[in-house]
């Protein structure tokens, strides 16, 4: 007897070969139904009696699992997408099944599907509390299930679970425009606005919610501009959000959108619909795909709808702010990230080229702090001082917009757009309230005839410009260039390399001379960082320690230099090489560093050193980094008796006062204003270093000396000490020992 010849109500539980093993495919729509049983039999007897059910068109999809455990974790991946469950109760447990309803119910908050709960044994039946609490629909006795039986239980569920979701839908849908009418000057609110709208008539018309929300900006904008865009969307259109309707590579969409906009009606096609929105001045077209043409009742019902939303749109003159919401930033009232995206595309594409156009991203540094010190309103007004001073300072011909938090957006020519007239912008301080803010900002680049790609491309490339620029010590601003994306890659790989041949004791420590220039005697030595390569050459530190302090690394490499050159020192000593110092080069991110007092002090006091041996070299841009922190730290390890050197003076932009507050006892001279000493000629700069260092009452050293003629003109400009090729090379530990064993 063929299965399918069975009475309706003949019982089904009867052995059957027929029934076949290979899973039924997961079609399209199908109602999900989990059958959770730990015996193999009820699983083919459910499959074979509901084989051919299909409820409301669409047909059933089995999930077959043999336990409570199992079970919860189909539910989990699964959720609300299961229409019904047929838990058996007892299985690894006595209530194997109830713990699942009740975790999925209470834990998991998964309402949505319906529970059929199945026993073996009559005498198994929950208590009514359980079938409440849990919001089982149906139970069963095994015994009782009957083919009729099974399938009314399955319909009525898949019915009750409709039901549930399509309430849940409108609710959903409802929550959003209240909310979105709520904060509508809020950009992602116009989103949640249409969105709702999408949603609320999906739902009304029971589909799944997904569609778009069209409108014309039209004369109601100060800006002339009668492009249609995509307001809000819904489902897998989101992506469309925010885009010009021209540009979405949609020809549906985009003809039948303009189509119901000409005609001023509703379009209704079988597999989607156009409905026309439209108040005293402002018109819209909402887009939706659905599976069947849409019914008298259902058009009706939209029109109830659509009258509701038109009049909402109408009483807020909704369609002005919604543009200028989506497109404006409320703040500041410039263009906000989505409108600046589309002005480079605009610009990218309009043949521009010879008037160099570029984009200029500046974010304005610490801004943070502000809001976290001075509270959100004092941010805020800085924020429209800044756009002030912007609109001020570049001339009408740039583009501004704010494309995130603290991050502005230019767009001009590069005559125009370029380091030094951002940098103008923030000359001086701001005065915001009661306050008077220095702000400062980084800045990056990019031109855009190199490129002539999208607006959004152009985009990230300046935001990589601008993280480079960010990391930079000594300048405020990058441009973008292509290689940069590729150097991330070798950047990676060479801190990864550094990382890991640090942590293998790799690294070494080489010792550079400083002698005095009068008796042309050491009397202090610097330490100098070495990475072999695997070639038997070195890496200069010039290039691995810029990554090092990018990546933090400096911290733990800077930490092993202190200790390892106050050991050497103290070996110096030990061996009968008094009084001499020794120079340690300082990076920014030790300073930020808390343990970095504590680790000096302890290896100074832990070798036996006096603290005025050594000397911390610090370059002028660690100081203007964050002044603050440095001056402090200074502060402290000069009360210990440490001494602090200035590094490449003169190449950065130290001003006087900052150079007043640090607590500083030798001027290095840069070696590129060495290099510039030639015979017969004044050194004008190195002159005025020096007279500074004077007055200041500061020992001098100069660096890089390679020629015989810098050292003796350094001498004669009154120069304390000298360092340099000409008296000697950086050179390993071993080396140094027999140098000073020779000279003394
Ligand atoms: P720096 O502190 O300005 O070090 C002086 C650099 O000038 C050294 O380069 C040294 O080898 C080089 N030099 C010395 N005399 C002469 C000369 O007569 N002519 C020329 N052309 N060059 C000379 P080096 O060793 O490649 O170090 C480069 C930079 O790396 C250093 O510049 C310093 O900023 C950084 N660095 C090195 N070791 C450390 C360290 O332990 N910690 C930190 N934070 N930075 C380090
Ligand atoms: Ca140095
Ligand atoms: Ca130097």
């Amino acid at each position: 007897m063929s299965p399918k010849n069975y009475d309706n109500d003949e019982l089904i539980f009867l052995p059957e070969e027929s029934i076949s093993d290979t899973p039924r495919a997961s079609l399209q729509g199908a109602w999900n139904i989990l059958v959770v049983d730990d015996d193999e039999e009820i699983h083919s007897i459910t499959r074979l009696a509901l084989s051919d059910l299909v409820v409301s068109n669409r047909s059933l999809n089995f999930i077959h699992v043999h336990s409570g455990k199992e079970a919860l974790a189909t539910i989990e991946k699964m959720r609300s997408s299961i229409a019904i469950i047929l838990l058996d109760v007892v299985m690894e447990s006595d209530d194997a099944g109830l713990v699942v309803a009740r975790t999925m119910r209470e834990e998991l908050n998964i309402l949505e599907p319906r529970i059929i709960l199945r026993t073996g044994q009559p005498g198994y039946a929950p208590e009514e509390q359980v079938i409440k609490d849990y919001d089982i629909n149906d139970y069963k006795t095994k015994t009782e299930l009957t083919r009729s039986k099974l399938v009314t239980a399955i319909i009525a569920s898949i019915r009750s679970y409709q039901q549930i979701l399509s309430i849940n839908q409108s609710r959903l849908g409802l929550r959003q425009i209240i909310k979105s009418a709520a904060n509508l000057m809020e950009e992602h609110s116009v989103r949640n606005f249409c969105e709702g709208v999408v949603t609320q008539i999906s739902s009304l018309l029971g589909l799944e919610a997904g569609g778009v929300v069209c409108a014309k900006a039209g004369s109601v904008l100060d800006i002339e501009d009668d492009d249609i865009y995509v307001l809000g969307a819904a489902g897998e259109f989101a992506v469309y959000i925010n885009k010009k309707l021209e540009n979405l590579h949609n020809d549906r969409i985009v003809s039948s959108v303009n189509l119901c906009l000409e005609q001023k009606q509703h379009i209704f096609e079988p597999n989607f619909s156009v409905l026309y929105l439209h108040s005293s001045d402002y018109e819209a077209a909402v887009y939706l795909e659905q599976g069947h043409k849409i019914n008298r009742a259902d058009r009706e019902l939209l029109e109830v709808f659509l009258s509701s939303v038109s009049v909402g749109y109408e009483n807020v003159n909704l369609f002005h702010q919604l543009r200028t919401a989506a497109f404006k930033d409320w703040l500041t009232k410039l263009p906000n990230r989505s409108e600046f995206i589309n002005m480079l595309d605009e610009s990218s594409q309009t043949d521009l080229r010879n008037q160099d156009l570029v984009v200029a991203l500046v974010d304005i540094n610490h801004f943070a702090d502000i809001n976290d010190g001075l509270g959100q309103d004092v941010g805020n007004c800085a924020l429209v001082a800044v756009t002030e001073r912007l609109q001020t300072t570049l001339t009408e011909d740039t583009k501004i917009g704010r494309i995130g938090a603290d991050i502005f957006g230019v767009i001009g020519s590069e005559t125009l757009i370029n380091p030094e007239t951002i940098n103008q912008v923030f000359v001086t301080p701001f005065k915001v309230a009661e306050h008077t803010l220095p702000l400062a900002a980084s800045i990056g680049i990019c031109r855009l005839n190199d490129n002539n790609c999208p607006g959004i491309d152009l985009l990230k490339q300046s935001n990589i410009a601008l993280n480079r620029a960010k990391k930079n010590l000594n300048s405020n601003f990058e441009y973008y260039a292509p290689e940069m994306e590729q150097q991330t890659t070798w950047r990676l790989e060479m801190i990864r390399k550094l990382s890991a041949d640090f942590q293998a004791r790799k690294l070494e420590l080489w010792y550079q001379p400083q002698v005095d220039l009068v008796t042309e005697q050491i009397v202090g030595m610097e330490a100098l960082l070495r990475w072999p390569s695997e070639t038997g050459t070195y890496i200069s530190p010039a290039v691995f320690v810029p990554l090092a302090e990018y990546s933090g690394l400096i911290i733990d490499i800077g930490s092993w230099v202190i200790e390892e050159s106050c050991r050497h020192l103290a070996k110096l000593n030990e061996i009968g090489h008094q009084g001499l110092r020794m120079a340690i080069n300082i990076s920014m991110p030790q300073f930020r560093d808390p343990n970095f007092i504590p680790s000096v002090k302890q290896h100074i006091t832990e070798f036996g050193l006096e603290p005025d041996r050594v000397e911390l070299e610090i370059t002028e841009s660690v100081v203007m980094d964050e002044p603050q922190i440095v001056i402090e730290a200074l502060q402290e390890l000069k009360r210990f008796g440490v001494k602090v050197a200035i590094d490449d003076f003169g190449t950065g932009f130290s001003s006087m006062s900052y150079l007043q507050k640090l607590p500083l006892d030798r001027l290095k001279v840069d070696r590129a204003f060495v290099n510039e000493i030639t015979p017969g000629k004044s050194a004008f700069i190195v002159e005025t270093i020096v007279t500074l260092g004077n007055k200041l009452g500061l020992s001098t050293i100069a660096e890089g000396v390679e020629k015989r003629e810098q050292a003796s003109y350094m001498l004669k400009l009154g120069c304390d000490e000298a360092q340099g090729y000409l008296f000697a090379k950086p050179m390993p530990f071993e080396q140094l020992t027999d140098l000073l064993y020779q000279s003394s």
